[in-house]
Formats: C-alpha cells, sequence, structure tokens
C-alpha cells in the first residue's frame, strides 16, 4: 500500500489527508495528523473520500474522454484530445477574429488548484485579451474581498485557527461552521470545552445546529445584519465601550460613521431586527468588552445585495474597539471552497489582476505584462458570474469555456443561465464528472482529473497553503486542468497570430515558482516558498524571501495597507432587502448547506451513507407556518418566485422563523425538478432565486428571495 499526503477536496478549512491506494486504485483516506489544519481529524465528507473514487464510483460517474457534439440534443460523440483541443482553438479563434476578444467568456472554480487558476488566467487576459474570466467564487468569497480591500486595504484575512483557542468572545455571524466547517466547529468545541468562560454569540435568521450550542442566538430577520451592526456601535458609543486610542492611532473616517448610527436606537435595530433590545446589550457588550473578541462569518453575509456593506460594517465594529491585531481577535471570513483564496491570490477573476493587482491600475496592469511579456492587459472590468450569464444570454458572448463549475444548477435566476448555454454558439465543458447539468450543453466535453490525481497546491481560510498530490494515474484520458488550459493556449496563440506570453509550462511546478515570482513584493508575498519547503509543511503567506516561517496574524502592528497605513472605516447606509415579502409571495426564502453533502452532489451524491442525515430535498417551515397550510408532514408544496417554482414535501422545524422557508442548495435535476415563468424545465432551488448582486462585489443575491408556498394541486 502506498501512502501520499494531499488536501481535502471539499471546503475552505482545506484539511490535510493521507490518501492510501494500492496500484491505479485509491482504498482509503484518514487525516493527516500533522497537518495544522485539522490535526488528524476529518468530518463525515472528508473521511468518505475514498468510497467516491472507486472503479464503480469512476466507472458511473466520471467523464473519461474527450466528447464532442455535432449539433445541440445529440448524444456526444468521441473524439481524440488533439482533435478536441484544435476544434477548440478553431472555434474561439473565429469568435475572437469576427466579434472581438470580449465575445469569449472563461467561468471557472474555486475548486480549481492554484495553477489550474494561474493558466487560464494568464490565456484569458494576457493571450486573448479579454477580463471576461470569473469563477463560481464570486458566489462565495467576493464580498468578502471587498470588504477587507475597503476597510483594511487589502484581501487578507487578518487572523488565524489559533485564534479560536485564544478569543474570549466567538461572534459568528452568518455561518453555521457546525455544517459547513465542521473541523473548524469541532476546534471551537474544544476551546470551549478547555476554557468555559469563552462566550459564543451567534447572529443566525435561523437557529442552526451552530446557533443551538451558542450562549446567545440573536436570530435576525433576513436582510437586516448591516442595521444590527449599526445598532451595535450605536450602543458602543452610548456606552463608552469603543477605543478611542486604538482609533485616533490606526483608522480614518470615524466621524463619518458615527454620524451615520446616530439613528440605529436600541428600539429601533431590536424592531426592524426582530430581537430583544436585552439581547442586542448584551450581544453589544460581549463583543466590546471581551479582551479579545474574534468574528467568524461566511455566505449569510457575502451572498447579499449588500454583501460588502455587511462585511465592512462588521470590520468596522472591529476597528471601533481595538478587536484586531492581536491573539484570539479580528474579523475572520471562512472560505467556502477548498481553493477560493487561491483563485484570488492569482487574480482569477474578472477584476484582479496576479497577486492582488487591480485591473483599474495602470502600474498594476503595466507591471502584469511585463512578468507575462506581452505589451499590455485590457483595461476594462470583464464580466462577473452573473453579468457573463446575461451577456451569452443576449448574445454578447458567443464562446464560453466552463471549467469544473456547475452553473446550470448553481448560479441563481436559473432560466436566463439556461437561456445563454443555449443561445451561446460554442460551449466547452471541462470536467471531472459526466453527471452535472452543465454537461448536457456541451459542444465539446474535455475530462479532468480531480482529487487523487492531480497536483498542485490550495490556499485555505487562514492563508496556509497545502499541497495537493497524486496518488494513482487519471482515470481514462482525463487531464490536468492547467495542462489543457497550457495546450488550448499554445493552439489558439497560432491562430490568434499575436504576441502570446509563454505557455511553456512542463510541470505544475513551473506555474508555481512564475506565480511566486509575481507575488514579490507584494502582500502576499511567497517568493521564499517552494513545492521543496511545502512538502516539509504547509505555510501561510506572506512568506518572502529568507522568511523562516509565514505569519500568522496580520496588522499586529497597528499598520494597515492602505496609502497613510491607517485602516477605513466605511459609512454605508442600511438598506432593506431589494426584494421584501408581500401579499403575493409572503415567504422569505433562505438557502444553505447540509452537513454531509458538498455542492452540487457530483462527488457526495455518490456515496449513499451521506443520504443518512438528509434522505431528499424538502422545504423547512415554522410549525405554525405548517398548521396555517394546512400541511401534514410531507405535504407537496409548491414554491414560486416571480422567476420559477419547485414541488417540494413540506416539513415543520421550528429552528426556521415564521414566515420563513429554508431549502438546502444541494440538490439538483433528478431530486428537485421545477418550472420557469414560461413552463420550460428547470432544476433546483435556483430556479427560484434572483439574479440581483452587490454592486461592489458583484456577488449575487443567494440568501433571499420572496416566495409564495401554497399545497400542490394535481389534476
Ligand atoms: Fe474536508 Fe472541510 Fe471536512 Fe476538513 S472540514 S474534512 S476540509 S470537508
Amino acid at each position: 500500500m502506498k501512502e501520499t499526503q494531499s488536501t481535502c477536496p471539499y471546503c475552505g478549512v482545506g484539511c490535510g489527508v493521507i490518501i492510501e491506494s494500492q496500484g491505479a486504485q485509491i482504498t482509503g483516506v484518514r487525516g493527516d495528523p500533522h497537518h495544522p489544519a485539522n490535526f488528524g481529524r476529518l468530518c463525515t465528507k472528508g473521511s468518505t473520500l475514498h468510497r467516491t473514487a472507486t472503479a464503480e464510483v469512476t466507472l458511473q460517474t466520471r467523464l473519461l474522454s474527450p466528447l464532442q457534439r455535432k449539433s445541440r440534443n445529440t448524444k456526444p460523440q468521441p473524439i481524440d484530445w488533439d482533435s478536441a483541443l484544435t476544434q477548440a482553438a478553431d472555434k474561439f479563434a473565429q469568435v475572437i477574429k469576427d466579434h472581438g476578444p470580449d465575445a469569449a467568456g472563461f467561468y471557472l472554480s474555486g475548486q480549481l488548484l492554484t495553477e489550474d487558476y494561474y493558466v487560464f488566467n494568464k490565456l484569458v487576459k494576457g493571450l486573448i485579451g479579454t477580463n471576461n474570466l470569473d469563477t463560481n467564487s464570486r458566489l462565495c468569497m467576493s464580498s468578502a474581498v471587498a470588504g477587507y480591500k475597503q476597510t483594511l486595504g487589502a484581501d487578507a484575512p487578518p487572523a488565524c485557527y489559533e485564534d479560536l483557542a485564544l478569543a474570549d468572545c466567538l461572534f459568528i455571524t452568518g455561518s453555521n461552521a457546525a455544517w459547513a466547517h465542521p473541523i473548524l466547529f469541532r476546534r471551537i468545541e474544544d476551546a470551549r470545552a478547555a476554557r468555559p468562560q469563552m462566550k459564543m454569540v451567534v447572529v443566525d435568521p435561523r437557529r442552526t445546529d451552530t446557533a443551538a450550542v451558542a450562549d446567545l442566538h440573536l436570530q435576525i430577520q433576513p436582510g437586516t445584519d448591516v442595521l444590527l451592526y449599526h445598532g451595535m456601535l450605536h450602543l458602543m458609543l452610548d456606552q463608552g465601550w469603543t477605543d478611542p486610542a486604538y482609533i485616533a492611532a490606526h483608522t480614518s473616517g470615524f466621524e463619518a460613521l458615527r454620524e451615520l448610527v446616530r439613528e440605529a436606537t436600541p428600539i429601533t435595530v431590536a424592531e426592524t431586527c426582530g430581537i430583544a433590545q436585552a439581547d442586542l446589550v448584551e450581544a453589544t457588550r460581549l463583543f466590546a468588552r471581551s479582551p479579545a473578541t474574534l468574528s467568524l462569518y461566511c455566505q449569510g453575509l457575502n451572498q447579499s445585495a449588500s454583501g460588502t456593506a455587511k462585511n465592512t460594517a462588521l470590520i468596522d465594529l472591529h476597528l471601533a474597539t481595538g478587536q484586531i491585531g492581536k491573539p484570539g481577535a479580528g474579523p475572520f471570513s471562512l472560505t467556502g471552497q477548498p481553493n477560493a483564496m487561491g483563485g484570488r491570490e492569482v487574480g482569477g477573476m474578472a477584476n484582479l489582476l496576479s497577486a492582488h493587482r487591480d485591473l483599474g491600475n495602470a502600474v498594476h496592469r503595466a507591471e502584469v505584462a511585463a512578468l507575462w511579456g506581452v505589451p499590455d492587459v485590457p483595461a476594462t472590468p470583464g464580466k462577473t458570474a452573473i453579468e457573463m450569464f446575461q451577456a451569452a444570454a443576449d448574445g454578447q458572448i458567443k464562446a464560453l469555456w466552463i471549467a469544473c463549475t456547475n452553473p446550470a444548477q448553481s448560479l441563481p435566476d436559473q432560466a436566463t443561465v439556461r437561456r445563454a448555454l443555449e443561445r451561446a454558439e460554442f460551449v466547452v465543458v471541462q470536467e471531472a464528472f459526466a453527471t452535472t447539468a452543465t454537461c448536457a450543453f456541451a459542444d465539446l466535453l474535455l475530462p479532468a482529473t480531480t482529487w487523487g490525481e492531480k497536483a498542485g497546491t490550495v490556499t485555505n481560510s487562514e492563508r496556509r497553503i497545502s499541497r495537493v498530490r497524486a496518488a494513482v494515474p487519471a482515470a481514462g484520458q482525463a487531464r490536468d486542468d492547467w495542462r489543457i488550459g497550457r495546450d488550448f493556449a499554445q493552439r489558439l496563440a497560432a491562430r490568434l497570430h499575436r504576441e502570446s506570453p509563454s505557455f511553456d509550462y512542463p510541470t505544475p511546478e513551473s506555474v508555481w515558482n512564475e506565480h511566486r515570482e509575481s507575488t514579490r513584493g507584494r502582500d502576499l508575498d511567497i517568493t521564499g516558498l517552494s513545492y521543496d519547503q511545502l512538502d516539509q509543511a504547509p505555510q501561510q503567506w506572506p512568506f518572502p524571501e529568507g522568511a523562516r516561517s509565514g505569519r500568522a496574524r496580520l496588522y499586529e502592528d497597528g499598520r494597515f495597507p492602505t496609502p497613510d497605513g491607517r485602516a477605513r472605516f466605511a459609512a454605508v447606509p442600511y438598506r432593506a432587502l431589494a426584494e421584501p415579502c408581500d401579499a403575493h409571495y409572503p415567504f422569505a426564502l433562505n438557502t444553505g448547506r447540509l452537513r454531509d453533502q458538498w455542492h452540487g452532489m457530483s462527488r457526495t451524491g455518490t456515496l449513499g451513507r451521506l443520504f443518512g442525515h438528509a434522505a431528499e430535498p424538502t422545504v423547512q417551515l415554522h410549525p405554525t407556518d405548517m398548521a396555517r397550510l394546512q400541511l401534514a408532514p410531507g405535504a407537496l408544496v409548491q414554491l414560486q418566485s416571480r422567476r420559477g417554482s419547485v414541488l417540494l414535501p413540506a416539513h415543520a422545524s421550528p429552528d426556521v422563523a415564521p414566515a420563513q422557508a429554508f431549502v438546502a442548495m444541494h440538490w439538483g435535476g433528478e431530486y428537485l425538478s421545477g418550472r420557469a415563468a414560461d413552463g420550460s424545465p428547470l432544476a433546483g432551488v435556483n430556479a427560484l432565486t434572483q439574479p440581483l448582486y452587490c454592486p461592489d462585489s458583484r456577488q449575487p443575491e443567494l440568501k433571499h428571495a420572496a416566495i409564495r408556498i401554497e399545497p400542490a394541486v394535481f389534476a
């Protein structure tokens, strides 16, 4: 038996795993006792990884050879790799020649490795000359990115996992960490057991498993987070609980915020947020007066049309109380996906450039152009996720390349997404799994390697970079994602007849070496990190040349990466939900994760035992709503929004507030069928969600849609 150290491919905790294999078969997996994220522990998903990679599952689910569809709605036929890549290069070159570079769009994934991301970013921005490259990280972390940059000056989570054990108050808001980041939550449980005086406050419209064990749960009304934080600051000012010395020495812009929160009185805030005034005061006191307060937050803040405002209002609280830059304190966003952070590091989004450089900065563009050896990098921001598919639906984007993600299930407003996939002249889907809904729209399917078969690096929530290693050969003819990008780029360059950056990468390590050089002198400088060094142990950035270790905690000296070295308070007014509930659509729909499933279930859905926790999709309603609608447990109901409808069994749950509904986001076509407003078939809960997004981060509102619920009627 061979043992290979690698990293779990699911969530952003980034647990180390040891893969056991015999020949070409993965036979087992266990937690890596030396990995600083998990110290040997794994959750239900991580500990069953090997069962999702058996020969039988591989045969049933994997894409094993390139396939092409000669016309839509026909069965795809095998094609050899060379012909497939040549055809892709011909089609993209033609579209670019006829309509310009912005007629091409690339939609990638936070599950790709950093090396994969780097190659595609260079291909799209350096060779094709468009910034139309975005990823499903737009659905995950872009509000956290914008929040950090607007206040602290850089996209860098300032805290680390060790802080979980050092905090006196954990303020968990918009995160069901018990289910979404299970191994981190085990660390929290350990810390609370060791230090019973540690307090935990949870803010969530639902009484999740995380909220259920909190010292205090603020069950706010959906979308009222910003007002809650403003109310907390109002109280802090009232009670003298801010840290004027820290504000004076290390920040700017406080007066505008003080003025803004003047109206956020406890009575107004408690009433609008739907919480008791006493709880508001107690949560504020714990946040401000605890020696060290650590905030943990995730999609409840990020997936919102006010996502950036929610992030900045929370960070404002840390700055106002000096709860940052010291052990056990700080705002700490939890990354949803395993490598959303790595994608940000290489600039793999429509508004970013390599090493946290900004597209809007001419110096940054010139630096990247010089690194890549091209005359320039386009200045116009590319289309972000929602915009990209809207542009394809409108006929502006004509060639789409989708890698390692399933927009036909996961993006909001599915009717528009499907129109985009149907209207695009040429769709390439680069995937490990043949089972995703998006595969059905592909003209060309390119088989990619996946966990256990590929090598590279990922960065977890605490800025820690870990190696991913191959334990077994690729399934069938699958190829590594970076290699597919490289081979396509070389063919495309020959057809575009323009100055091309080099894609002469023999290995993922050669990609890594170029990426790390691009970070020299930047906030995330990793010029001191080689594959050899990462093979010794995972490391946190920054890790510049000559460093002996990475930095666990940022801003301990009170200096921030802004022009004047000061953090900036953001004074952004609270805005109510853009699609409020009304008499026609009286329920607030909330979507989220289950404990044992991952994303669209391509991998976890292959394993019966992971359905033991939740066997089928349901809508959870408060018992009073079940009674009012005269619904028996499991009764089928129709959920209808302005965009579409789905049919689901309803179950009572006291964890969901009255007039609210919760549906897990994982279930796709075969489990959860729906209809668009025009009657065309859709799948999954995103038949209901809205394409609205945050104006700063462009992250969509996946946590709220106004719906109505009626008993299903069958003819
Ligand atoms: Fe994998 Fe996340 Fe579970 Fe760790 S907590 S084993 S990274 S799914």
